[in-house]
């Protein structure tokens, strides 16, 4: 894919860039490698303030990088600046709680015969972060906030279709304080990835984006025994019972599912609802959907903009096809306006069935699929028939239903009676082909780290 910024609401194509050549990606090795044996002394104190500052200037630069997001891949604008303020919200928190989570964590001498034993935790380099582009800016800021309070350093390989947000990312660290090459921006296209991360400098990955791409980073990594964290694909169940409040349920399910324009990992895509509140529940849905407002993602009215890419438009229509040829009903929606730029309308299917690609594949894009079911097993089964497990919601408001959710769905997140969200207070990740390894939280801070033990006796 080329790097340039194409804005998805017109197509027209504003910026292009030339992918950095191996003589400059080399220079840029080189920097973060220095800097790693540099940066990883500095103290949490020190950290801690540039990681502020950094954030005082991402919150002052908001509406600015809110547009630029917008422009390069569609989100609305209001959601753009949301997305800012939860960046800067997740880097004051690892700021701010980076030295506990990284403290060393004593063990019991006597048990090991030692006069005293510990777990010490030490940042491992230079880490790549293959990004994606739906999220441009907390994708990033996820991994480098806690990446750099650990004393790791970060080289970014952003996606092809955000070029300027990776630009500014690569310069916001070092405008704050940080020293130069603790975080890098390599504008290079995929083909370029392996070279990287087969480097002896480069010690370990993380991927955000499709499982194709996973499986390809994971297998390069593990071919150099590098560690790797993959956060990939997902197809969310949305489970509806007879005791949900049905009026949070309708309005919580239609934001999961057209959050980003629909284009979310764990956005909520199927929606398996109890046989007993599935017409009224229906009902309402379709009714929701119908209402929102397709338009420019600049528009301040607009609740959908355009996907993000004409490829993503195209996969999607073809989704829809293959299951409407099968049998699948369009309860709305369901076609490519006639108007430029790579908008979808806000769709409902239902009578989906296993060999109906939608079944099995995930749907990125606003396109929710519901499904009646007549107990809580039917649903469980159905919610788990999935090769992915990253996000889970259940609707329900008996106690022992949600805590059976909790503990049966397959999944990396569940949550009962509200939004599955990334918060950077709790561990995030999947389990099957979702990925594996976890960001945010205590958890997250931890994976690019040693774990040392220390034995003294
Ligand atoms: P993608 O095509 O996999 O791209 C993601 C990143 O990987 C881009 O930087 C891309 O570079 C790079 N890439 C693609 N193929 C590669 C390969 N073979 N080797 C190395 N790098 C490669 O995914 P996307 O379409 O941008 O993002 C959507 C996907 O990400 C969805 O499946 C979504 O569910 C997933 N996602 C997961 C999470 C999570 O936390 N679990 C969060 C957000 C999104 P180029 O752009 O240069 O191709």
């Amino acid at each position: 894919m080329a790097i340039a910024t194409i804005n998805p609401a017109t197509g027209e194509t504003l910026k292009t860039f030339e992918p950095l050549d191996e003589h400059q990606v080399e220079e840029r090795l080189v920097l973060a490698a220095a800097e790693f044996e540099r940066y990883r002394t500095s103290d949490f104190k020190q950290r801690a303030e540039w990681m502020l500052s950094a954030a005082a200037l991402l919150e002052a630069e908001q509406e600015h990088v809110a547009r630029l997001m917008t422009i390069e891949m569609g989100k609305t604008v209001a959601s753009a600046r949301a997305e800012v303020a939860k960046c800067v919200g997740g880097m004051r928190f690892y700021a701010e709680r980076a030295e506990e989570f990284l403290a060393d964590e004593p063990s019991d001498p006597t048990a090991v015969g030692a006069r005293r034993a510990y777990v010490r935790y030490q940042p491992l380099g230079p880490v790549l972060a293959v990004m994606p582009w739906n999220f441009p800016c907390w994708q990033v800021i996820r991994f480098a906030a806690p990446a750099l309070m650990a004393g790791d350093v970060g080289l970014l390989k952003h996606a092809s279709n955000v070029p300027q947000v990776a630009l500014y990312l690569g310069e916001l660290f070092a405008r704050a304080g940080f020293p130069g090459g603790c975080f890098q921006t390599l504008l290079i296209g995929s083909d370029a990835v392996e070279r990287v991360l087969r480097d002896h400098r480069v010690v370990a990955a993380t991927l955000t984006g499709s499982e194709g791409a996973g499986r390809s980073v994971a297998s390069i990594a593990g071919g150099e025994v590098k560690k790797t964290v993959l956060e990939l694909g997902g197809s969310d169940p949305y489970v509806v019972m007879p005791s949900a409040d049905l009026e949070r349920a309708v309005e919580t399910g239609v934001a999961a599912r057209v959050q980003n324009n629909g284009q979310s990992c764990i956005a909520a895509k199927r929606f398996i609802v109890h046989a007993a509140v599935y017409e009224d529940f229906t009902e309402r849905f379709v009714s929701r959907m119908q209402s929102l407002r397709l338009g420019d993602p600049m528009d301040e009215a607009t609740d959908v903009g355009p996907l993000a890419t004409q490829q993503g438009r195209d996969d999607l229509e073809k989704l829809v096809a293959d299951a409407v040829g099968r049998g699948a009903r369009v309860l709305c929606g369901g076609v490519t306006p006639s108007r430029t730029g790579w908008f979808f309308e806000p769709t409902v299917i239902t009578d989906v069935t296993p060999e109906m690609r939608m079944f099995g594949e995930e749907v990125f894009g606003p396109v929710a699929q519901l499904y009646r079911v007549a107990d809580i097993d039917e649903a469980m089964a159905l919610a788990n028939a999935t090769m992915f497990g990253l996000g889970a919601n259940a609707w329900t408001s008996d106690p022992e239903e949600g805590e059976r959710f909790a503990d049966e769905l397959e999944a990396g997140l569940v949550f009962v009676n509200g939004m599955v969200t990334s918060y950077p207070q709790l561990p995030f990740g999947g389990v099957k082909h979702s990925g594996y390894g976890r960001e945010l939280g205590a958890n997250g801070i931890r994976e690019f780290c040693h774990i040392k033990t220390v034995w003294i006796g």
